[in-house]
C-alpha cells in the first residue's frame, strides 16, 4: 500500500512483494505502501519477549494524552479504542515476514495469473465509466488504476478481515518501530473520528481498504470522489479509494500515457554492466547498442530509460522509464512494480512476457543472503551492509565479484555465486 515514502532495498522487496497472490496481499500486509515501512529488520533476531493484552492496556492509557495532543477528540478515543485487542499474530508477522521469499517469476505467475488477468479485464468493464472519470480528472490510465486495485486486494475481494486499531496499537505498542505505528494509529483514530469509515478493517500491518492505504496515506492522498462527504476507501463502493490511488500516483509525478517499461530482447554480447536503474540512456543509444522489443522489432521511444535484469541474464529483461519509479512509491519491490506494470498491460489486451525465467534456480535464504554479503566483503567487494538486503550496493558487488570471475555481470545474486565465494 501505499505508502512510505520510504524507499526499500531490492530485497526486501522481493520479498514482500512476493504475497500478493490473491489474499495473501492481506496477510502480507503490504498490499502497497505499507510494507515497505513495515519491513522487519531481517538479521535481528526473533526471540523477543511478546506483549500482553494487560501490557496493550497500560500502553493505550500512556498513549491517550499524546493522541489528543495530536488533535483526537477525547471521546472518539475513548470509545474507539475501548476493548482493542492485542494480537500476537500481527506480531508474528511482522517478526518473520523476510522468511518469505519468492524469486519474480513465482511472485508473478501468481501476481499476473491468468485468472488476476481476466477478473480485472472484468472489473474494468464493470467500473468502466467510474475508470474513465479518475483517468480524465487524475491522469492515470484506468488499466494501471485496475491492476493496482487486483494485486492490492484482487479487486475489492480481499481488503482484510483484522480490526485495523488492534493491529496497529499492538505493532505501536510492541516496540519495533513503535513510532511509526503510533504515528499511524493516530491517522487511523482520525479517520473513525471523521466517521469516514463502518468497518474498519485490514491486513496484519495496518493497510486497508480497496488498494490497501496505510491511514497517513489516506490522510494525504484520500479523495472523496463519489462527492457523499467521506473519503471511503473500505465500503462495497470502490471509487473513492480507486481515485485515491490515482491521486496518489498521480501526486508521485505519473506520466499520462507513458510506459512504466516493456520487455526487450538484449543482443549477443550485451554489456550487462549497464542493466541497473543506475544506467539512463536515451532509448537511441538502447537501440544502437542492438536492444529490441520483444518480438525484435524496434524500440518504440518514450525518452531515457534503463535496462532491468530481474531474474538475472538468463531471464527477462526490461527497459523501465520514470512512471516506474512511481510505482515504486507504492512498494518497492521490483517484482511489484513489474507485476502491476504488467497487469496493467495484460489487462489492456497486451502478451505475456515472452522472455523465459531460469525456473530451476531458487531464492537465497535469509541465511544465504547474509553469507553471500559476508563474503562479499571479505572478498574485497563491499556489499554496503550485511543485513540480507539485496539492494543496490549488494547487486554492485554481485556484478564486481562475477566480472573478476569472468561470469555474466547481471547482478542476480544466485546460489552459484553463492557457491563461488564458499
Ligand atoms: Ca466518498
Amino acid at each position: 500500500m501505499t505508502g512510505g515514502p520510504n524507499f526499500f532495498e531490492e530485497i526486501c522487496k522481493v520479498l514482500r512483494r512476493i504475497l500478493v497472490s490473491i489474499g495473501l496481499a492481506i496477510v502480507f500486509g503490504t498490499a502497497g505502501a505499507v510494507a515497505q515501512t513495515i519491513l522487519p529488520d531481517p538479521v535481528k533476531g526473533v526471540e523477543v519477549e511478546m506483549g500482553t493484552q494487560a501490557g496493550l492496556e497500560a500502553w493505550v492509557q500512556d498513549f491517550r494524552p499524546r493522541a489528543l495532543a495530536a488533535g483526537v477528540p477525547a471521546a472518539t478515543f475513548d470509545q474507539a479504542m475501548r476493548g482493542v485487542e492485542f494480537n500476537p499474530k500481527v506480531v508474528e508477522r511482522d517478526r518473520n515476514q523476510n522468511e518469505f521469499t519468492k524469486t519474480i517469476w513465482d511472485y508473478l505467475d501468481t501476481a499476473v495469473s491468468e485468472d488476476r488477468v481476466a477478473l480485472g479485464i472484468k472489473a474494468l468493464e464493470k467500473n468502466r465509466a467510474l475508470l474513465e472519470r479518475i483517468e480524465a480528472e487524475y491522469g492515470v490510465e484506468k488499466e494501471v488504476v485496475a491492476a493496482v486495485w487486483g494485486l492490492e486486494s484482487a479487486y475489492g475481494t480481499y481488503r482484510g478481515d483484522l480490526p485495523v486499531l488492534g493491529s496497529l496499537a499492538t505493532l505501536a505498542y510492541e516496540g519495533r518501530r513503535g513510532a511509526f505505528f503510533e504515528a499511524e494509529l493516530i491517522a487511523a483514530l482520525k479517520i473513525v473520528d471523521g466517521g469516514h469509515v463502518e468497518s474498519f478493517t485490514g491486513s496484519w500491518a495496518g493497510a486497508s481498504g480497496h488498494t490497501q492505504f496505510m491511514p497517513s496515506s489516506w490522510e494525504k492522498f484520500a479523495v472523496d470522489f463519489d462527492g457523499d462527504g467521506k473519503r471511503n476507501l473500505w465500503g462495497d463502493d470502490p471509487a473513492d479509494a480507486l481515485a485515491s490511488t490515482a491521486n496518489y500516483l498521480r501526486h508521485w509525478g505519473w506520466q499520462t500515457g507513458m510506459p512504466w517499461g516493456f520487455e526487450v530482447k538484449l543482443p549477443e554480447g550485451f554489456d550487462y554492466e549497464q542493466t541497473t536503474e543506475r544506467v539512463v540512456k536515451p532509448v537511441a543509444e538502447w537501440q544502437a547498442m542492438g536492444v529490441r522489443t520483444a518480438s525484435g522489432g524496434d524500440l518504440p521511444d518514450p525518452g531515457p530509460g534503463s535496462s532491468l535484469l530481474p531474474g538475472g541474464a538468463r531471464g527477462a529483461a526490461f527497459l523501465i522509464f520514470p512512471n516506474f519509479q512511481v510505482i515504486e512509491k507504492y512498494n518497492t519491490a521490483d517484482a511489484y512494480i513489474i507485476g502491476i506494470g504488467h497487469l496493467a498491460d495484460r489487462i489492456k489486451g497486451g502478451p505475456a512476457i515472452a522472455g523465459t525465467w531460469p525456473r530451476e534456480l531458487r531464492a537465497l535464504t535469509l541465511e544465504e543472503r547474509v553469507e553471500l554479503q559476508g563474503l562479499l566483503g571479505r572478498a574485497g567487494f563491499d556489499p554496503g551492509g550485511v543485513d540480507g538486503r539485496m539492494g543496490p550496493k549488494t547487486i554492485a558487488a554481485v556484478k564486481a565479484f562475477q566480472k573478476a570471475r569472468g561470469l555474466i555481470p547481471d547482478g542476480y545474486p544466485s546460489l552459484e555465486v553463492l557457491g563461488l565465494l564458499r
